[in-house]
């Protein structure tokens, strides 16, 4: 027997009273059978409604042909009345995001000539895919537009169309549908073929805001969100900027400027971190200037430092210059230069004496040692 679908008759029907035709036992749990139900199945992009009957929980809800079946936690017992309750928040964000795609898609429809090729209703965004390239500078209009639909606060109107009207419809998607059609229409900005519950009217919607649009498979991927879920995460951002605009002293507003500026300022310093490092390096390295083999302790250099300390060094000393960077417990950093000295071999014999690993060229070696500074100099002697 034909499951009465409620929701197509008030898709804001939260409650309702039916009778518990069937209860099957299956894997998963209990499938109910109602008369009547507001529970809307997966269908058309839209996810199953979850809720509850009488004490059980529906934990999924689909359609078998022309049944819907509630997957429940407990049985219901056939023949007893019971009354339905739908997870209302769940099901109102799916409407927002539903209605708001279709605007979207029908703007994009009407502007690109572009089917909808793909949808999936995520927990916070919607991703639409299109069979069109739309530049991403477009959204910002695109977006104005559909929230212009929000605004003008439209009645939604869900209708069959007999089969003498339904050629007349000029509704999206014209694929071969089973009958009857279901024509959902949003006045002026969309026509389309739809099995999914939407708002009554488009200032239920709230608001629509376009994120991302990127190249997809020869045409486009719009990811987007609409109502509840768009206020959440556009709230989110909010809080981020606000503390990314505490930390540079800004308002929110102005933390894109002021995190450029900073990068510019963090580049320039660090154009003369190394200036300094340089003139640091070239006064160190003079104190060697003849001293022969020299091994030298840094707390803190990283690699390129490092090498950078010790090319200096042996060009001074006139030597090898062995330099080691770190501190016992955690392993040193080495490096060892020497312009005139194969040092392949006295690389290898103090990776080995020293628990290390490194490699190089003939006249410089870099690696590192799990030893300790005693342990270093006891080899050097
Ligand atoms: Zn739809």
């Amino acid at each position: 027997m034909a499951t009465k679908k409620l929701y197509y008759e008030d898709s804001h029907l939260t409650s309702f009273e039916a009778q518990v035709l069937s209860c099957t036992q299956t894997q998963k749990g209990f499938e109910i059978l109602l008369d009547a139900t507001a529970f809307y199945p997966e269908g058309g992009g839209q996810a199953a409604d979850t809720g509850t009957l009488g004490d059980a929980s529906v934990l999924e809800t689909r359609e078998r042909g022309e049944e819907i079946i509630h997957l429940c936690d407990r049985p219901l017992e056939p023949g007893s009345r019971v009354t339905g309750q739908i997870d209302w928040e769940a099901r109102f964000i799916r409407m927002q995001q539903h209605s708001g795609e279709h605007i979207v898609s029908g703007i994009l429809h009407r502007r690109y000539g572009c089917s909808n090729t793909g949808f999936h209703m995520g927990k916070d965004r919607t991703v639409i895919d299109f069979d069109a390239v739309i530049p991403a500078q477009v959204l910002p209009e695109i977006e104005a537009e559909a929230n212009r639909a929000v605004w003008q606060n439209l009645a939604v109107k869900c209708w069959y169309p007999t089969p003498e009207e339904l050629p007349q419809v000029p509704y999206r998607s014209k694929k071969a549908l089973p009958w009857p059609v279901r024509i959902v229409e949003i006045p002026g900005f969309d026509c389309c073929a739809c099995c999914g519950t939407h708002v009554k009217s488009t200032g239920e919607i709230g608001i629509i805001k376009l994120f991302t649009a990127v190249p997809f498979r020869g045409g486009t991927r719009i990811e987007m969100a609409c109502g509840i879920p768009a206020l959440a995460y556009l709230n989110r951002v909010l809080e981020q900027s606000i503390r990314a605009g505490h930390v540079f002293s800004v308002p929110a507003e102005g933390i894109g400027e002021a995190a450029e500026a900073f990068g510019e300022q963090l580049a320039a310093q660090k154009y003369r971190v190394v200036e300094l490092q340089r003139q640091l390096f070239a006064a160190v390295a003079k104190e060697y200037e003849g001293t022969g083999n020299v091994l030298r302790f840094e707390p803190n250099l990283d690699s390129t430092a490092l090498r950078e300390l010790a090319d200096a060094v042996a060009q001074r000393c006139g030597g090898r210059a062995a330099l080691f960077s770190g501190q016992d417990g955690q392993g040193y950093g080495y490096c060892l230069v020497s312009p005139g000295e194969d040092l392949r071999q006295f690389g290898k014999e103090m990776t080995a004496a020293l628990h290390g690993r490194g490699g190089g060229k003939p006249n410089f070696q870099q690696g590192r040692v799990n030893a300790t500074r005693q342990e270093i100099e006891a080899f050097f002697k």
